[in-house]
Formats: structure tokens, sequence, C-alpha cells
């Protein structure tokens, strides 16, 4: 099937059914894209330490079943009413700030991602374990074909993340910065770090992790 066929019928998707149960692999209706909305063909979802906020139900207000997932790259594959800017067949991820409301204090400042309603893929709706995940337009970041989506996935919450604190951190070229745990986030975060001109010290534990930390960029 190509990727970009328009989906009928039911698809596979990881949900959750309670706080706390087991992820469960079920048959679900494609979901049909509503007015602002995209459908994504997902093709890599990465996992994130915060997908427990919706695996064991420690986010308020989450409405079971709920399928996780907020580091999904894929292709659009339909385009709900209204959405002037996407097409049928682009690249795309969809990472942590999955919405917001354009209209609150926060968003008038530019601010979306602090918005009062924003909307998180995993937790206020199913988000990208599933084969088809629907999103509101906004939530979209136009994916490069250089990037493949395996390797895509997991910058658009870990790497956004490390990336952002870095650029904010008012550290220059040449400076000393430490990167503690190297684990899903500090891997990518040495990365960075590096490629900015930092001089990157990298704190964890035990001699495996030293030796990845040495061969990501850390000089120490
Ligand atoms: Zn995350
Ligand atoms: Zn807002």
């Amino acid at each position: 099937m190509a990727t970009t066929a328009i989906a009928v019928g039911t698809m596979k998707a990881a949900q959750v059914s309670n706080p706390g149960a087991d992820f469960q692999i079920v048959e679900r209706e494609i979901p049909k894209p509503g007015a602002g909305h995209v459908r994504i063909k997902v093709q890599a979802c990465g996992v994130c330490h915060s997908d427990v906020l919706t695996k064991e139900g420690l986010w308020p207000g989450i409405q079971y079943p709920r399928i996780p997932g907020h580091e999904v790259s894929g292709i659009i594959d339909e385009v709900g009413a209204g959405v002037s800017d996407w097409e049928k067949g682009q690249r795309v991820g969809v990472g942590w700030h999955g919405g917001h409301d354009g209209t609150c204090r926060e968003c008038r400042r530019g601010d979306f991602n602090n918005c009062r309603n924003l909307q998180i893929p995993g937790i206020s709706y199913d988000g990208g374990y599933q084969e088809y995940m629907v999103a509101p337009a906004e939530a979209l970041v136009a994916m490069p074909d250089t990037l493949n989506d395996a390797e895509a996935a997991p910058l658009l919450c870990a790497g956004i993340t490390t990336y952002n604190s870095l650029r904010h951190s008012g550290a220059l070229p040449g400076d000393l910065v430490a990167v503690q745990g190297i684990g899903g986030l500090g891997h990518l975060g040495i990365q960075f770090a590096q490629k900015f001109g930092y001089e990157v010290a990298a704190i964890g534990r035990g001699s495996e992790n030293s030796a990845l930390a040495k061969k990501l960029g850390a000089s120490v």
C-alpha cells in the first residue's frame, strides 16, 4: 500500500485501558480528521518517560482508554476541513505541544507551549502508539527529507527539551556545560552541546556510559 493512500477500515493501536493497566494491542477504526485537524500515518513514535503519566494515570483528567505517544513522525494522509497550510503526503512530526487555543493570554504573547488549554498527544487525545493518529494542524512541524523517521521521532520531545535548554542557557561557545544523566535526553544533550561549541562534561554512572559519552562528544 502506498504510504499516501487514503486509509479505510481498521488499524492496530497500543492502548492503556485504565490507569496502571498493561498495554493492550487492539484493533480500532481508523479515525477521521475533523475541522482544523489532519490524520497522520505514523511511521515511528519514540518512547518517552513521560508516557508513564498516561500509563499510570498520574496526569489529572486523562480519559481512558488512552493511546500514549508524543514523539511522532509520519506522513499526512488526510486533511480535515479548513486546513490550508498542510497537504497530503507531507512528512510531519508531533511532540509534547499537541495544540493550543490561540486566545488565552499566553497564546496572545506567543507562548503557545504554556497555553492554558494546551493539548498534549497521548494525554489530551490519542497519541502515536497507533498506525494512524489525528492531530490539530497547529501541532505539526515539517520534517525534512534528510531525517529518517526513527531518528527524528525522539527529537520531537527529548531532542527539543535538551536543544532548547542549551539554546536558552546563556552559555557561549567555549563555556563548560555539564550534562547530568546519559540516558534518553542526556545522550542528545551531549551531542547538541558539543555542536554548539561548548566544552562538555558528562556526568553519569558506569564505564559503559563513559565510553558512550566520549563517543558522542563529551570531553570530560
Ligand atoms: Zn516526552
Ligand atoms: Zn492558549
